[in-house]
């Protein structure tokens, strides 16, 4: 009852419609959803990033963008605990506005400073089937004078699954704007073949419970390396993400991977790192 109450307060504020699925997690989850509606409202939340490395010559090619919750009360809050909060409560569009705005933001930055990189943001699968996401990112692409081809939105094979057909309108537009478009996690979902050959998207990426353990595996290696035959027979680029070890990149490159993302090679840090974090990788 004290959780109906408060969501229909805040939805009278005009902020979320309330879900059942909030009463999962109960008074945690509804702790949450408070503050995290005033850090989004504060521009409290924070955005790092993690380099993308393009294994053939080792150049950082691109980042990617993962939003940071430094709670006042309880530290750094992973994403995988609040993301799905603000899923759940109406909070995902504008956390996607913050992140997209701040990536983009530093993204100028960066160019100014002489660094050509790309920016990857993650979207969520209620983001996917907002028919206002195309009209928002171009608007955040204008806002900070940048060529749609700076920006890549990942999305997951299971959002695009929510509703075939409404992702697939929403993709075709995002992707007449000229943004890229990549697979995350791919593996991890139930997506069919057929159907992801019918998303515009230009890149895989490799979930990185397969990558992390490839050098252990011999399934996972095999996995690994028939996920970089099949993308590259459909004319996709693939990306590896969990490189926690030297070995895992060699065998990485040794398979023809495109490009890779991982501990070993850097992990995500605050904007102003990595001018200084692309110049030490590429030394490396
Ligand atoms: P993801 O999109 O698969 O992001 C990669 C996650 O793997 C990140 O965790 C990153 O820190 C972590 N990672 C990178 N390299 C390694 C490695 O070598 N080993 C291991 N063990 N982990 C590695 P993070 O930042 O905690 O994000 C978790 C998830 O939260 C993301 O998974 C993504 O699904 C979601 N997320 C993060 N930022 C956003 C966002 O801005 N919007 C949305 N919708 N989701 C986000
Ligand atoms: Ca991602
Ligand atoms: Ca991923
Ligand atoms: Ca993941």
């Amino acid at each position: 009852a004290d959780i109906a109450k408060h969501a229909a307060k805040a939805d009278r504020l005009g902020f979320v419609v309330y879900r059942p699925e909030l009463d999962a997690g109960a008074p945690e989850k509804l702790a949450l959803f408070g503050d995290l509606r005033r850090a989004i409202r504060d521009g409290d939340l924070l955005v790092h990033y993690q380099p993308k490395v393009r294994v053939e010559d080792g150049r950082v090619v691109g980042v990617e963008a993962l939003v940071r919750w430094d709670h006042p009360d309880r530290g750094m809050v992973p994403p995988a605990l609040f993301v799905p909060v603000a899923e759940q409560t109406g909070l995902i569009r504008p956390l996607t506005d913050a992140v997209l705005d701040r990536a983009l933001a530093d993204c100028a930055t960066w160019r100014r400073q002489g660094l050509d990189l790309t920016v990857a943001v993650n979207l969520s699968a209620r983001s996917l089937l907002d028919l206002s996401l195309p009209e928002r990112v171009a608007a955040s692409l204008r806002t900070h004078a940048l060529p749609s081809s700076c920006l890549e939105l990942e999305i997951t094979e299971s959002a695009a699954m929510k509703d075939p057909g409404r992702a697939l309108e929403i993709l075709h537009r995002l992707r007449a704007l000229g943004v890229h478009l990549s697979v995350d996690d791919y593996g991890t979902g139930h997506a069919s073949l057929a159907y992801l050959t019918r998303l515009p998207v230009g890149t895989l990426k490799i979930d990185r419970s397969f990558v992390q353990t490839m050098e252990l595996d011999s399934s996972d290696r095999v996995i690994v390396r028939s996920t970089i035959d099949l993308a590259h027979g459909l004319g996709l680029r693939v990306v590896a993400e969990g490189v926690e070890t030297r070995a895992t990149w060699a065998e990485l490159a040794q398979l023809g991977c495109d490009e890779a993302q991982g501990f070993w090679l850097a992990r995500p840090g605050p904007g102003e790192t990595i001018p200084a974090g692309v110049t030490e990788l590429e030394r490396r």
